[in-house]
């Protein structure tokens, strides 16, 4: 099969590769859409993870069952699925506190185990969770990177009716803004450099878009709000939006923290002592795919406004990570399969 590979910083090359062998309780899937993540830019742009141990990409996908292993039972060929990527070990101490996303011996599809970016993936029965017939299977492929925001969400203080903020529209931070929406945000404020993007942003639900760049950003949610955000979250991961963001929650209020760094920042902690603010992290989800294929299919996320490409494998570098390096008119690129 033909499946990308990365060898090290902006080298990903798109190879034959043998089709990883299908064992007891595995499904053999035949690969349909996959998406580029943001971590997947980060190693190409910045080199791979230390997760890393076999090189074929792709931790965001669906496709259609075409095999399943000996006492497979929950999926048959012709099923389509979305694939759960995180392999997490069900037995140290974070596992059986419920906590899979942060098991200390996790692996995953994409990283330890060959990913999506391929025409087939072997993957565990319980790692393959089914799509309804009528929801399009190329949604699937956004399962992963809504899961992450709605963990996010569900994870934070926010409540129905409070007043929230998102710094940063890149895909994550659409997917967050739909999430807060459909919690019940009463405010939305979505905070973003890009034109598209804050244009997006208006088309899904923010009920004000602010560029940082011409105002200031925090005196603004502040007048906007009444003194601050009930919970902020940040989907961009850069020093000014970290001190923007703890800066924009009201006095006890929250900032959750989404996006992975590629820098550390420097703030003072005076600025959450003073106000009793809270700062959290959350890093990917643990057991919501089910819940998060409910608000794909139901259109409750629109997770088709955040596609802007669709392209051939044969062309991940150049119409892939080379184009989200540099349009920030794109927003989620997913490779479909189907073409060539
Ligand atoms: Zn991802
Ligand atoms: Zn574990």
């Amino acid at each position: 099969m033909r499946a990308a590979k990365i060898y090290g910083t902006k080298d990903i090359r798109v190879e034959e590769t043998a089709i990883p062998p299908l064992e007891a309780g595995k499904v053999l899937v035949k690969v349909d859409y996959a998406g580029i993540c943001g971590s997947d830019m980060h190693e190409f742009v910045a080199g791979t993870f230390p997760i890393r141990t076999q090189p074929v990409l792709g931790h965001e996908f669906s496709g259609t069952v075409v095999e399943v292993g000996e006492g497979v039972t929950t999926v048959e060929p012709g099923d389509q699925v979305a694939v759960e990527p995180l392999i997490a070990c069900g037995h140290c101490s974070n596992c059986r506190r419920g906590m899979a996303n942060l098991c200390s011996n996790s692996g995953g599809y994409g990283y330890s185990i060959s990913g999506g970016f391929a025409e087939y993936a072997v993957v565990k029965e319980e790692n393959a969770f089914k799509l309804p017939a009528e929801m399009d299977v190329k949604l699937g492929a956004l399962v992963e990177p809504t899961a992450v925001a709605v963990h996010a969400v569900r994870q934070s203080t926010l409540r129905l009716g409070d007043t929230a903020a998102i710094f940063g529209a890149g895909p994550i931070g659409l997917l967050l803004l739909q999430a807060v929406k459909a919690a019940g945000a009463s405010e939305i404020i979505v905070v973003e450099v890009s034109d598209d993007r804050r244009e997006k942003a208006l088309e899904l639900g923010a009920t004000h878009v602010l560029n940082p760049v011409e105002v200031d950003a925090v005196a603004r949610i502040k007048e906007l709000t009444d003194g601050g955000v009930d919970v902020a979250f940040d989907a961009a991961g850069v020093q000014a939006t970290f001190l923007s963001g703890v800066s924009a929650v009201r006095k006890g209020g929250e900032f959750k923290v989404v996006s992975l760094w590629e820098q550390p920042v420097t703030f003072s902690p005076n600025s959450f002592v003073k106000t009793e603010a809270k700062i959290t992290g959350s890093y990917a989800y643990a057991n919501l795919f089910p819940e998060v294929i409910r608000l794909l299919a139901g259109g409750i996320i629109d997770g088709n406004k955040v596609i802007t490409s669709l392209i051939p494998l044969s062309d991940i570098v150049e119409k892939g990570f080379e184009t989200l390096a540099n349009d920030r008119k794109q927003c989620k690129i997913l490779v479909d399969m189907h073409l060539s």
